[in-house]
């Protein structure tokens, strides 16, 4: 690969700072920025004067169309591209945009989910540019970073719910901030590093395996003899292919604008994770969905398909998401961060205290934002962390906030009552070395890092619930303090009462045990929530729905359509793959195993007639063998006909998603089985599929 000249490459593509500072006139870059930093709207002429330089930057950097780029509620992005050529009168054309078609689009928004938020007949709804994200340049078409309404104003998509979540932190935190007596900070916001992990394999297989093909994932396939059980992946050395993929991916990431930072192998074979270095969660949120299509567009272009789903293989780790989340400040304070002070350190321990109460209060909400189908197969699987949801602190942490609880001396470093009359709080340290990666939610120092979220999730669902439901815990938190006489007992007396009521979230140890779930679920009352189906209605509960109405983060009719869509989406992926799983073992599998069954027969008639004596005893054990699964196959490939055919006779979104969760999920499951104990004994030659061993070792 040639040299890069990396700071030169790196936000090439993005109308950034830079740039706005260097082509707008100094009024209008003002104007802008107040617009971005304080959420100042945006005059007409202004637009017109940015829509003019964004353009003519455009155009430099070889585009030819523009596009509102949004994310609805399918999951995926979307974009609709106009072409900025403008007819003159005379033949030839012009390039037009104007503040107008950059501030607000209306594309056709019939056909995305809106779980009947806008009826059919008023099929329009309208895009919105969201200026705190920068526009950028992919495939010749200047992107534009919008939100997506119905025209009543409801939102459709996943950026709008995101912006008033982190609207409603920054409110309340700012509330408890001024208590502090911390004057000078103007703005609070959220900040996310995601790690995302992905595998990759080979192009010709992947076309080969119909399954992959329609659904993302194997619905078929037995174990290969080596699978993840030698660790001798997770760190090791990168194959030549995917070096030069990676390598391919950062600059493609880099022109964007997007800071990746850290790859790596990780646990099982062909599977990888790229972490970038964090921003605020709203560009981290548009990051990641376009490192997320990025990544699939470079496999391509070296041969390779790159999965995001979070379980392609079934007995092999599955991929998730990271979410390293934190709150700061402008002025550039982390307030999850122990401070130096014992004065910054009561602020800090109101913050954790905020955000372990906002775990427990709304586990639910936690659990659902990262529910779908393919999730539904990693959560409590011992590969990542169980549904149940909990927090992890480290030793240090929890020694500080028992001693706070109990009124005891903490036994750490000094040893000190813990009476938070702010100036005797001891120092501790930064680092939390015990990394508990069983947790969901872990304290991992200066952040936290939430461990559910599957690997083709938006991050802007798990964000959208904890900025919310943390912003709810300030709420009350500032509400208390704001009427307190002596702020400072006040302070220790909340902290105190908030670790003894929210202890039962709070779990260090192994979250992949048995016991765990027993004392969970028996002991301490926590939900275990293991499908969507399970998961997904807990957002109708008043307490929730509540929550996310007063913080204006949702209004009771895009929460139910949301409640909705998510559960729509869970029916349908599910649906699919129980489809593609009748055509493959009637297409393919059954008259593939039939074929090798007539050679085996045929190669008994042969063998007999030249002597009676021939055992055949493999030809014959075979052939009983198969001949009894092929039947089970059968059996199971109509069980799971009529269980399909049966759903249409549910009476709504929620009897159908129990009724995939109890029979389809179940029958998909016997015939695979059946189908993969016949892969067993089957000639590889007459195998219809590339084999697991094939499509995990296939990239070098
Ligand atoms: P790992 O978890 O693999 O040990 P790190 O903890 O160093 O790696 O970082 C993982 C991710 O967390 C990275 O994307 C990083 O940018 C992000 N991160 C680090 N600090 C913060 C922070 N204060 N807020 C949010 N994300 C952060
Ligand atoms: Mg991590």
């Amino acid at each position: 690969m040639e040299k890069v000249n990396v700071p030169e490459l790196f936000g090439s593509l993005v109308f950034n700072d830079r740039e706005m500072k260097a082509r707008l006139s100094k009024d209008v870059y003002k104007s802008l920025r107040k617009t971005i930093d304080e959420n100042v709207r945006l005059d007409e002429q202004v637009a017109e004067a940015v829509a003019k330089e964004m353009k003519e930057w455009a155009i430099e950097h070889g585009a030819t169309h523009f596009t509102h780029w949004f994310q609805p509620l399918t999951g995926v992005t979307a974009e609709k591209h106009d072409s900025f050529i403008e007819p003159t009168g005379d033949g030839g054309v012009l390039m037009e945009f104007s503040g107008k078609e950059l501030i607000k689009g209306e594309p056709d928004a019939s056909s995305f989910p809106s779980g009947g938020l806008r009826a059919t007949f008023e099929a329009r709804g309208y895009t919105a540019w969201d200026p705190t994200s920068y526009a950028f340049i992919k495939d010749h078409t200047l992107c534009i970073p919008t939100a997506f309404c119905s025209y009543s104003g409801e939102a459709l998509d996943k950026k709008t719910p995101l912006l008033r979540s982190m609207q409603a932190i920054n409110r309340e935190a700012l509330r408890v901030l001024r208590l502090f007596g911390n004057t000078d900070v103007k703005n609070v916001s959220t900040s996310v590093g995601p790690e995302q992990e992905y595998f990759l394999i080979d192009q010709k297989l992947f076309n080969q395996r119909t399954d992959l093909v329609y659904t993302g994932r194997t619905l078929f396939g037995c174990r290969p003899p080596k699978g993840q059980e030698m660790d001798d992946h997770y760190f090791g050395v990168i194959k030549p292919r995917v070096i030069e993929y990676m390598e391919d991916l950062n600059q493609e990431l880099w022109k964007l604008g997007i800071l990746a930072k850290t790859e790596h192998n990780e646990v099982a074979p062909a599977q990888h994770e790229l972490a970038p270095i964090y921003s605020t969660t709203n560009i981290a949120t548009d990051n990641n969905q376009l490192t997320m299509e990025i990544m699939q567009k470079v496999a391509k272009r070296h041969g390779m398909v790159c999965l995001l789903h979070e379980k392609p293989f079934a007995g092999v780790n599955g991929s998730g998401k990271h979410n390293n989340w934190s709150i700061s400040t402008n002025t550039g304070v982390n307030l999850l961060s122990p401070g130096e002070t014992p004065y910054e350190n009561a602020q800090f321990l109101l913050f954790l205290c905020a955000v372990i109460q906002a775990v427990d209060d709304y586990q639910d909400l936690l659990r659902l934002s990262v529910a779908t189908a393919g999730n539904d197969h990693r959560l409590g699987a011992n590969e990542a962390p169980p549904a149940i949801i909990s927090v992890f602190l480290g030793e240090e942490l929890t020694g500080i906030l028992n001693a706070i609880r109990d009124d005891k001396p903490y036994e750490g470093v000094e040893k000190v009552i813990m009476k938070l009359g702010v100036h005797v709080l001891p120092r501790f340290s930064r680092d939390t070395t015990d990394r508990n990666r069983t947790s969901p939610f872990a304290f991992t120092g200066n952040k936290f890092e939430f461990r559910s979220l599957g690997s083709s999730n938006s991050i802007a669902c798990a964000n959208i619930m904890l900025n919310a439901a943390v912003a709810e815990s300030l709420r009350q938190y500032a509400d208390e303090l704001e009427k307190a006489d002596d702020f400072e007992t006040s302070l220790h007396n909340l902290i105190k009462r908030v670790i003894t009521e929210h202890q039962r979230i709070l779990f260090d140890g192994n979250g992949y045990g048995e016991d765990w779930i027993k004392e969970a679920t028996e002991v301490r009352g926590l939900s275990n929530l293991k499908t969507t189906a399970d998961a997904m209605p807990k957002l109708l509960d008043p307490k929730n729905k509540e929550m996310l109405i007063r913080h204006k983060v949702f209004n009771e009719a895009e929460i139910q359509s949301r409640c909705e869509i998510m559960l729509e989406n869970y029916c349908k992926t599910v649906n699919i793959e129980g489809m593609t799983m009748v055509d493959m073992v009637r297409k393919d599998y059954l008259p593939a195993i039939e074929e090798y069954l007539y050679t085996l027969a045929r190669a008994v008639d042969s063998m007999k007639s030249v002597s009676e004596n021939v055992k055949c005893r493999y030809e014959i054990s075979t052939i009983e063998k198969l001949t009894d699964l092929t039947d089970n196959i059968l059996t199971a490939v109509e069980a799971l006909e009529e269980a399909l055919a049966a759903l249409k006779d549910c009476e709504d979104i929620f009897a159908t998603s129990e009724a995939i969760r109890d029979s389809i999920l179940p029958s998909m499951n016997t015939l695979r089985g059946y189908v993969d104990a016949a892969e067993m004994l089957t000639s590889a030659k007459y195998w219809p599929y590339p084999s697991y061993g094939k499509l995990l070792f296939s990239v070098q």
